[in-house]
């Protein structure tokens, strides 16, 4: 049977309750209000997949990742349109 969260409208209790789908919400077990089912949600994964984010290079690291990449980029570039075209549509990866 699912499990859901529930929040009373009147004191604030949270609980949870299981009950199949279809039935009505519970009442508050404190003060026998009307409540509120809560969603839960997926925060704990979200957290940790934003944690390699904020713990991402510095800014210097970042430019010099780019300083790596950008010639490799250019150099693939010229080899599939030719050293012109580049040069013109994409001046600013500049000469490797
Ligand atoms: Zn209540």
């Amino acid at each position: 049977m699912p499990r859901y969260d529930y929040r009373c409208l009147t004191c604030e209790t949270t609980f949870e309750a299981q009950h199949s789908f279809d039935e009505p919400a519970p009442t508050c077990p404190n003060c026998g209000g009307a409540v509120k089912r809560l969603i839960r949600r997926a925060a704990p994964m979200l957290r940790g997949m934003a944690a390699p984010v904020s713990k991402y290079a510095t800014k210097e690291e970042l430019r010099a990742k780019w300083a790596e990449e950008t010639p490799k980029l250019r150099k693939k570039l010229v080899e599939k349109l030719g050293e012109e075209t580049v040069r013109k549509n994409a001046p600013t990866l500049g000469n490797a």
